[in-house]
């Protein structure tokens, strides 16, 4: 069971799914990121479920109605971290997405879900709707309460998701995924023009989680994310006007702005919104 001294803030923060892999388990990805922390040597990853599904969005896909999650994350980390450090007198690092380990394959082995064949991190209660973060600390894992890696669960493999899929790329067709054609930059093919306005999306595309039997439950009102960062300030509905009145401070707390505006301009051009 997960020590306390981690687990209490991270409940505090609406953050009740945690648990703790020994490092040397964790599949490496980009090991540079650990590189540049030395002296530092983890010994422990701390790994947690951020639920943010609030409701559906229009033309957004669902985790970028809110605000950009990797502000979340550096907000929490900023309040977590230094009270497990005063507690524990180890060192504690924060990751998200761009993580020096497999955080989803992590997961998975740590118990926090299961591994969808959308390639998506599946939970029991709040289904794919969740970004994981984690800690790498050097506090040894069986302080922590690290656990060892878990045999990693499959989905109903029901298939509806490959089905759902506008582009093909779930089918192995070759094609790729709407939501990073949403994203490219530059002009698009004919193609992908059209399966950007076929999918009706600014940003992003939801339709393999939409259709997962496993987000059934996710997606009520009463199993909604309890983090007010991303059930408040939601935008449903993307427009030019909305994004016109947004300062560049507003701008760059959205998700979707890491490409800048144009390809958020010219995709609305395309849906005509
Ligand atoms: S996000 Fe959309 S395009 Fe990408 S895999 Fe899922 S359904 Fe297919
Ligand atoms: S839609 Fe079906 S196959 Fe796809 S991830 Fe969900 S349960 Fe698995």
């Amino acid at each position: 069971m997960l020590n306390e001294l981690v687990s209490r803030p991270l409940r505090e923060e609406h953050i009740e799914y945690a648990a703790a892999l020994p490092y040397e388990a964790c599949r490496l990805l980009r090991p540079y990121l650990v590189e540049r922390l030395s002296p530092f040597v983890p010994r422990t990853v701390i790994l947690f479920l951020v639920p943010y599904y609030a409701g559906r969005a229009e033309n957004l896909s669902c985790y970028a109605s809110a605000r950009d999650y990797h502000g979340y994350m550096k907000g929490l980390f900023a309040r977590v971290i230094p009270r497990m450090q005063a507690e524990s007198g180890c060192s504690f690092f924060g990751f998200a997405d761009h993580s020096p380990i497999d955080e989803r394959l992590a997961a998975a082995q740590a118990g926090l879900g299961m591994r969808g064949e959308n390639g998506l991190l599946i939970h029991p209660r709040y289904g794919s709707f969740v970004f994981i973060g984690e800690l790498l600390t050097d506090m040894p894992p069986e302080a922590v309460g690290a656990i060892s890696p878990q045999e990693v669960l499959p989905c109903l493999s029901c298939g509806a998701c490959a089905r759902a899929c506008p582009t093909g790329f779930l089918r192995g067709e070759g094609a790729e995924c709407l939501s990073a054609i949403t994203q490219k930059k530059g002009e698009l093919t004919e193609q992908e023009v059209a399966l950007v306005r076929a999918g009706g999306s600014v940003w992003g595309c939801d339709c393999c989680q939409l259709v997962c039997p496993h987000n059934v439950s996710a997606m009520r009102e009463e199993q909604y994310t309890p983090i007010p960062y991303f059930r408040e300030e939601r935008i449903t509905h993307l427009t030019k006007a909305c994004l016109a009145a947004m300062t560049a401070e507003e701008f760059a707390a959205r998700a979707f702005s890491f490409r800048g505006r144009t390809p958020l301009l010219r995709n609305l051009d395309l849906l005509d919104t």
